[in-house]
């Protein structure tokens, strides 16, 4: 049996912030204060059972583009992912600085 990428269209409230993120099916992420949820092992897969706080701890910019690097502070994985095109860029920064 193949793995076939599912794509599921959700909306979510960041836990953080409290902010209502509006899913485009491949949003994994709190576009204004970035922080994440632990649902994924791998992206998108919704896989995981933990459901802890992602925070983000790291940026990374390879070929132009930022990646997110999150550690869950629930059961400590550490997940990178692709930075969204509506993600608050003031936070991208904050986290920069904090590296
Ligand atoms: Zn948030
Ligand atoms: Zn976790």
């Amino acid at each position: 049996m193949t793995k076939r990428f599912k794509r599921t269209v959700e909306n979510f409230k960041c836990e953080n912030c409290g902010v209502e993120v509006f899913g485009n099916g491949y949003t994994d992420h709190c576009p204004e204060c970035l922080w994440g949820k632990h649902v994924d092992i791998y992206p998108g897969d919704r896989a995981a059972r933990c459901g802890g706080a992602m925070k983000p701890i790291g940026i990374e910019v390879i070929g132009g583009r930022y990646r997110i690097r999150y550690l869950c502070q629930k059961c400590d994985h550490e997940f990178v992912i692709h930075s969204a095109k509506n993600d608050n860029f003031e936070e991208i920064l904050k986290i920069t600085k904090r590296m």
